[in-house]
This record gives C-alpha cells, sequence and structure tokens, in this order.
C-alpha cells in the first residue's frame, strides 16, 4: 500500500511508515505544494500524511482515488479539512493533538513576554550601539498580579493557563464549556463570555480551534472593550482575528500591542502591520521544538498504519 508525505518531516515518523511496509513517497519541494503538484502527487494514495496548507476536499478526495483510506494532518488544527466530504467517502481524518501543546503553551510565553518587556524593539536599539541605560528607556510590565485572560480553555488554553499561574498571574477564561476541576486545581475563574475576559484582561491569549464561529472573534467591537494598557496574543489560527481591525487598534493605542503567531492571509501581512513598534511577530512556528515536530510525525504514521492495517486510529476528528 502507498503513503504519500505532502512535505518531509523530523523525527521517525517516515521511518516507521517503511517499517511498516509501506510503500513510502515524501514529496521532493522543501514547500507547500501547489494545489496541481499536490493532486497529482497523491494520485493511487492509500494515506496521505498532509500539512494545514493542503486543503483536503472533494477536489483532493477524487484527485487521489478510491482506495484512499486515511488523510493524517502534521497538526492539531484541521481546518483545512473538510470533514463531511471525508465521511461520506468513509475516509480517516487525524489530528496530532497534546503531543506539541507543550511547545505552543512555551511559544504563548515566548511572545507574551517579548511583547510586554518590549525585547524586539530593545533588540533592534542594542544593534545600533549608541543606547545609553536611562530610567525610561523601554518601560515595559511586569506579569505578576496582572490578569491573564485565555479564550478557548482546552489543552493548549489549559497549559497556558498553567504557566500563567505560575508566574503569579490572575487566570480567567471563557470557553462553551466551563471546566470547574481544572479551575479549582489551579485558581482560574470562568466568565461566560468572550467581552468579560477581554474587559477584564492585562493580556488575552487566544487558543480556539477556527470554525465558522470563531472567525473574526477578535474585531473592531471586541478590541474597544480591551483595556488600553492590554496585549493581544494570538498562536490558535490567523482567521480569529480581523487584523485589519488590529492594525486600526495598535496604531490608534486602542490596546498597548499584539504578539502574534498567526496570521490571515500567510505569509503576507494586512498593510502597515509591519511598520509598527508595538507588535512582536513570528512566522507560524509555535509548535517548532524538535520534540514536538518528532512527535507529531510519529502520531501522523501511527496513525495511518493503524487505519491501514484496519485497527482503529489514535487520534480521530470527526464532524462536529
Ligand atoms: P482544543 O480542542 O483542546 O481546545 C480548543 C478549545 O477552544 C476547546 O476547549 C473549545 O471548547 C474552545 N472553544 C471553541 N470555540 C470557542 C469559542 N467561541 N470561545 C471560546 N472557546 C472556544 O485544541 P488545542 O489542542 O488546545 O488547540 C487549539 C488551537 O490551536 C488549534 O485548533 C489550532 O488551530 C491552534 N494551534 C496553532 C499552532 C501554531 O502553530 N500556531 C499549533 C498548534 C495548535
Amino acid at each position: 500500500m502507498k503513503v504519500v508525505v505532502t512535505r518531509k518531516i523530523p523525527g521517525n515518523g517516515i521511518k516507521m511508515l517503511q517499517e511498516g511496509g509501506f510503500e513510502v513517497v515524501v514529496s521532493p519541494q522543501n514547500r507547500p505544494l501547489e494545489r496541481q503538484e499536490l493532486l497529482n502527487f497523491i494520485q493511487g494514495a492509500n494515506g496521505v500524511l498532509t500539512q494545514l496548507q493542503d486543503k483536503v476536499n472533494d477536489e483532493f478526495i477524487n484527485s487521489a482515488g478510491p482506495q484512499l483510506k486515511i488523510v493524517a494532518n502534521f497538526a492539531v488544527g484541521f481546518d483545512n479539512f473538510d470533514l463531511p466530504s471525508l465521511s461520506s467517502h468513509n475516509i480517516v481524518a487525524t489530528n496530532t493533538p497534546d503531543v506539541l501543546t507543550e511547545a505552543v503553551a512555551e511559544h504563548t510565553f515566548a511572545l507574551i513576554l517579548s511583547i510586554v518587556r518590549r525585547v524586539v524593539e530593545a533588540y533592534k536599539i542594542a544593534l545600533t550601539q549608541s543606547f545609553t541605560f536611562g530610567p525610561e528607556v523601554l518601560l515595559g510590565m511586569e506579569l505578576k498580579g496582572k490578569t491573564l485572560g485565555v479564550l478557548g480553555l482546552g489543552r493548549i488554553g489549559g497549559r497556558v493557563a498553567e504557566i500563567g499561574k505560575a508566574l503569579g498571574m490572575n487566570v480567567i477564561y471563557s470557553d462553551p464549556k466551563a471546566n470547574v476541576e481544572f479551575e479549582q486545581k489551579i485558581g482560574a475563574s470562568f466568565k461566560a463570555t468572550p467581552e468579560e475576559v477581554l474587559k477584564e484582561a492585562d493580556v488575552v491569549s487566544i487558543h480556539v480551534p477556527l470554525l465558522d464561529s470563531t472567525k473574526h472573534l477578535i474585531n473592531t467591537e471586541k478590541l474597544k472593550i480591551m483595556k488600553p494598557t492590554a496585549y493581544l496574543v494570538n498562536t490558535s489560527r490567523g482567521l480569529v482575528v480581523d487584523e485589519a481591525a488590529l492594525v486600526e487598534a495598535l496604531k490608534n493605542k486602542t490596546i498597548a500591542g499584539a504578539a502574534l503567531d498567526v496570521f490571515e492571509n500567510e505569509p503576507y501581512l494586512s498593510p502597515g502591520l509591519e511598520l509598527l513598534d508595538n507588535v512582536v511577530l513570528t512566522p507560524h512556528i509555535a509548535s517548532a521544538t524538535i520534540e514536538a515536530r518528532s512527535a507529531m510525525g510519529e502520531l501522523a504514521a501511527k496513525n495511518i498504519i493503524a487505519v491501514l492495517s484496519n485497527q482503529p486510529p489514535l487520534t480521530p476528528v470527526k464532524a462536529k
């Protein structure tokens, strides 16, 4: 049976597939495949290990052919999957939860600390070699005693909340479901709406999946609810934030700053974002640790091996 991997991955995932006795074809390109390249590349595959840029829809499924049994995403998010289409063709869809939670939560704090302590601005000034120590130079905000607002208290949001607590922050969160056990464990408070979190938090960190209901969850009106001294951090998906509205809010100092790992139209930035000092930007690398990326490849491989051996997948995803 043939397994197609749309981009080279670190770790043992490819080796595991080869040792499973599959014919494994890995894209020779070190970039996301163009649409037509992708459609040609997956023809005849029984399993495909996809990247989040690969749109998996009817066109993809028809190009692969009727022998396709599983599409395993190299990501926990699966907004690139048309799940109703996959299930109507009896194709299993899987993702890589948990194994990247620590990496993404730690990167979220790399961003939070960078924006509140103005690390990128400071780095640029240090490079000029013409700075002096000054009592009022590059003043930032301390996290201890401040309120961290988590939007989406799932695996990653929960870990971010724990790290915030360890740094002495008060934690509030909103989620469609309250998690009383977690609240008691770390001392966090549930807010029934995102608006209540936005109103109170000094740092708002977004960890919701991209769904129709979360697209532009943060827009002009929501940004106005935030404190002018507050920071917005997004490591979820770019479309969750109306980026043009955010640029305006940052220019007008409606909020103090933003740190983003994901963008509405990657790899492009909304006009004006690149000119602002009160932002920290990283190029969609929140899960980019050797540990997480290796484990993601291995989990995707295990899912493919299981399904192509007529066993249940380890981490299936289904349409809600
Ligand atoms: P998860 O499913 O464990 O958590 C998502 C949480 O969001 C759930 O608790 C859910 O109930 C909640 N939620 C859904 N709609 C909401 C709403 N409208 N308001 C508030 N909460 C809502 O997922 P996870 O493993 O924590 O991952 C979260 C997201 O992070 C993924 O879907 C993915 O898009 C993103 N992600 C990004 C990167 C990156 O590289 N930047 C890496 C990993 C994950």
